[in-house]
């Protein structure tokens, strides 16, 4: 029997002439690949074929009746007949039923529907009969309009929101002729519990559900592949543009990452690049106002400015910071200019505030700083465990996968102090106190290691302090871990049980794990029970961190980072061959990271700074501090598509720059695949590319030969030249959805998994032994809570981009979520406004009463300048890499009169 695995074809015959198929595939699929296009309206290729909408019938020989084409398995001698009279005069019958209730005007506005299509091939134009009831419109949702006038009830929308995402909006009611479709919630679809990923609309085939883009709008006139803008899952978008704007963006059908889906900030948060406030003009502040300047004029003051502080003060008195918004062209060419250009290593980038403790845990453990294993993983774990991740809401697409695999039957073990969404599907959910990773993780490597629920063969062969970790460990019993976690004993023994015995077991993590002053210890302890169970080094497991922003894997990798230069090498090992590969000696002073920087800045040893997409006032921690620290400085240089709030209080001059639908280059996503960014529409006149600004500054200053980049692809050559790990990634092959490093020559497949057969470090990887070292941040009669913070699924960051999108509808402001014991403590009711004050500064916000938060915690979203959380948040940091400590910090609270 032909199988796949041996790349033999079957043989059939379709309407009398042969035909090759690939065995498992569907006469659908057959048809297809052949060029024959029946009419379909209930089969998508993202959903299990359910064959009820009767338009693909097809006669099989030696069978009575005809079978769907969409559900029949191709056999090897198959005989199949497709344009029979008899069949056309019924696909011609299914189609007349549609169409004396459907309304006639839906074919004009979108011709381009695969019903509307079919009434055309089939001739029925004619005979649509129905009206609209406007009962059956619903126009509630800022990016979804539903008129049920135009259901077919093929049940696309009830299905792809069950089987992609998960969130089972849609449900059918009532049965016969009054069957119909209905958000969850009975009411509108802005009141349902849709998430606005849009698939419903996408999957539509009449345009019952339909993008409100496309109503408004004439169809696109191009459509250009790229990659999403915001987290780092890294989703491919089909975007469609006309008249030089976007006015609709799909999923990529054939991406690797998203596989035809999407969240709602990259399917519909492109808004923003029309906003009446994007800055088209360089500006430099006079006499505390803005004013507009040429291009010439800003490059030349900046250029001047950087040399006269470098002349008074030195190199090591400027600073750089790179953008995770940024490709990565842009930021090695950042990193680059300040190593050569300003001779400083005092470089970073927005890594720094999130995953540096994951990237330098790691390189230190497995000589690797970046996620072991890929997204593909997801579907072939047998256990998957979530540390610190709320994926649903951050890494939708990712949370949707994983929420797949758990209904599946995949092993959920969660762990966060929030019941997050992927708890409710989780076998084991532990809600550790934050700041409590380490105890944790230790009393669970205690439990394998007891109940010898470790892999001896992978021990033996590929790891070392194995007994100097058992005795170690011997006192973190799951009862210690249990007092100062606050969570059972007994839970933490069936989660380390669950992790290990159902392998392959892969995990995530995110900034739970990280913003703490145990940050890289924490994923430290976590890759010690990856090494113990073996679940490193083989697909389906391994130690993933869920990178926030779509390029920061990226932004550091590049060489955004003062100790590491490109590859993420560490300077001191590649010096050498950097001087020689950019004809130029470089500095060899210890480069300050971003929280160095603002300690300089605060004791007046760093004088300019130039920020690149990074908002360092909203975004900092301690923000009494940073304005302290930033306010007095030479120089302040903000480039960016808006003006943010560094801009507005602390910047002297400020530079717009493209959006990345508006130029070309590459991002590096979570799983190290380095995709394309293709150009999509022609920027605002009058702005520029981070890249192109760098290099004018470059030349002004007399490097221009270092820096005469004609092109994105350009620059990227320069980069797989001093990257060994990417030397064959280059443009050419990174078509059309990208490639995985390690991939060091044009003939390399890329990496999907590393560390197999032996580490990056080596053949060897040693196991750690980490100590409970608690944060400082301790609550306490005056100060009794501890608030966490962290993101939304609506808004992103610092909102520069959702912000000014319709999310605002869905997600108008930041809250303080708060357990309903403690709301009812306090007396408090949902939309209370509440101070929050910490011993580093006050804001305040509304109250939710929310269930997931245990009491005693609260949590709250950072997005908007009114909420500015950041007045409120601690200055502690990761021991190791300066990370700050977002997710631990003692408030009170008190109500606003
Ligand atoms: Fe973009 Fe992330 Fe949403 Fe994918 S999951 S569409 S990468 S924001």
């Amino acid at each position: 029997m032909p199988n796949e695995r041996d790349g033999r074809q079957l043989q059939l015959s379709i309407d009398d002439a042969p035909c090759a198929a690939r065995p498992g595939s569907t006469v659908l699929e057959t048809l297809s690949r052949a060029g024959m296009h029946l009419p379909q309206l209930c089969h998508d290729p993202r959903l299990t074929p359910r064959g009820v909408c009767r338009l693909c019938l097809v006669h099989l020989d030696g069978q009575e009746r005809p079978v769907p084409a969409c559900t029949t398995l191709v056999r090897d001698g198959m005989s199949v007949r497709v344009r029979t009279p008899e069949l056309e005069s019924m696909r011609h019958m299914v189609l007349e039923e549609f169409a004396w209730r459907y309304p006639a005007d839906a074919v004009a506005r979108a011709p381009e529907k695969p019903l509307h299509q079919a009434f055309h091939a089939y001739g029925v134009l004619g005979e649509l009969r129905g009206d609209r009831d406007p009962a059956l419109i619903d126009d509630s949702h800022p990016y979804l309009h539903v008129d049920l006038n135009q259901c077919i009830e093929c049940y696309r929308c009830v299905r792809i929101c069950d089987e992609l995402q998960g969130q089972f909006v849609w449900r059918i009611l009532n049965r016969g002729a009054r069957t119909r479709v209905a958000p969850d919630g009975g009411k509108s679809l802005r009141e349902s519990s849709c998430v606005g990923c849009g698939a419903c609309a996408d999957s539509c085939p009449t345009g019952a559900i339909e993008d409100r883009t496309l109503l408004s709008a004439a169809l696109p006139s191009t459509w250009t592949r790229t990659t999403c803008p915001y987290c780092g899952v890294g989703c491919e978008l089909d975007v469609g543009a006309r008249d030089g704007r976007i006015v609709n963006i799909k999923p990529t059908r054939d991406a690797p990452v998203n596989k035809g889906h999407l969240c709602v900030k990259g399917r519909y948060a492109f808004g923003y690049l029309r906003s009446s406030d994007r800055v088209t003009t360089p500006l430099i502040r006079e006499g505390g106002r803005w004013l507009d300047a040429s291009w010439s004029e800003a490059i030349g003051h900046v250029a001047e400015e950087l040399a006269r502080i470098k002349k008074e003060h030195g190199p090591d008195a400027l600073a750089v910071l790179g953008s995770a918004r940024a490709t990565n062209e842009e930021n090695y060419v950042a990193q680059k200019f300040a190593r050569v250009v300003l001779g400083t290593n005092n470089v970073d980038c927005c890594a720094r505030v999130c995953h540096a403790p994951s990237a330098a845990a790691l390189k230190a453990m497995l000589g690797t700083g970046a996620a072991t294993n890929s997204f593909d993983d997801i579907e072939r774990a047998r256990c998957i465990l979530i540390c610190g991740a709320n994926a649903t809401e951050n890494h939708p697409v990712v949370g949707a996968r994983i929420k797949q695999a758990a209904l599946r039957g995949a092993r959920l073990v969660v762990i966060d102090p929030r019941r997050i969404e992927l708890a409710d599907h989780a076998e084991v959910h532990l809600q550790p106190r934050p700041g409590t990773n380490v105890p944790l993780f230790n009393a669970m490597a205690h439990t394998l290691l007891a109940e010898g629920l470790v892999d001896r063969a992978f021990l033996a062969e590929r790891v070392d302090g194995v007994e100097e970790l058992r005795s170690f460990l011997a006192t973190w019993t799951p009862e210690r871990a249990a007092q100062l976690c606050g969570v059972d004993a007994e839970a933490i023994r069936r989660a380390a049980r669950v992790y290990a015995t159902h392998a392959p077991a892969m995990s995530f993590h995110g900034l739970g794990l990280t913003e703490h002053v145990q940050g890289t210890e924490s994923v430290m302890a976590l890759v010690n029970l990856a090494l113990l169970t073996g679940n490193l080094g083989k697909p389906g497991a391994g130690v993933n961190p869920l990178r926030g922003q779509n390029n920061v894997q990226g932004s550091a990798h590049m060489g955004c980072e003062p100790a590491n230069l490109t590859g993420y090498v560490p300077l001191e090992q590649a010096r050498e061959r950097f001087e020689k590969a950019w004809s130029s000696p470089l500095p060899r002073t210890r480069g300050l990271d971003l929280m160095e920087m603002s300690d300089a800045a605060r004791d007046r040893r760093l004088h300019a700074l130039w920020a690149i997409g990074y908002d360092v006032l909203l975004t900092n921690p301690d923000e009494r501090a940073t304005r302290e620290a930033f306010s007095a400085m030479d120089l302040v240089v903000v480039q960016d598509l808006f003006l943010n709030e560094t801009a507005r209080e602390l910047g002297h001059v400020f530079l717009p720059v493209s959006a990345s639908y508006e130029k070309d280059g590459t991002f590096m996503n979570a799983e190290r695949r380095v995709q394309r960014v293709r150009q999509a529409v022609e920027p605002p006149s009058g702005v520029k590319t981070d890249w192109a600004i760098v290099c004018e500054v470059a030349a002004a200053m007399g490097h221009a030969k270092g820096f005469a980049f004609q092109s994105a692809e350009e620059i990227w050559d320069e980069v797989r030249s001093v990257w060994t790990a990417g030397a064959g990634l280059s443009y050419r092959r990174l078509e059309p959805s990208g490639l995985q490093w390690p991939c060091p020559a044009e003939d390399h497949p890329g990496t999907q998994v590393l560390h197999q057969g032996a580490f990056a470090i080596g053949p060897r990887a040693s196991l750690r032994r980490i100590e409970f070292k608690p944060t400082p941040e301790a609550t306490t009669a005056e100060f009794p809570f501890v608030l966490i913070t962290g993101r939304t699924l609506y808004q992103f960051n610092a909102g520069t981009m959702t912000g000014r999108t319709r999310n605002l509808e869905l997600r108008p402001r930041d809250v303080l979520a708060m357990s309903p014991a403690d709301a009812a403590r306090l007396g408090l009711r949902e939309g209370a406004r509440i101070r929050i004050r910490s011993r580093h500064g006050e804001t305040a916000l509304p109250v939710s009463i929310d269930d997931r938060v245990a009491p005693g915690q609260l949590f709250a979203t950072f997005h908007t300048v009114e909420a500015f959380l950041n007045r409120v948040t601690s200055d502690q940091r990761d021991a190791l890499t300066n990370t700050p400590e977002y997710k631990v910090t003692a408030v009170a609270l008190q109500s606003e009169a």
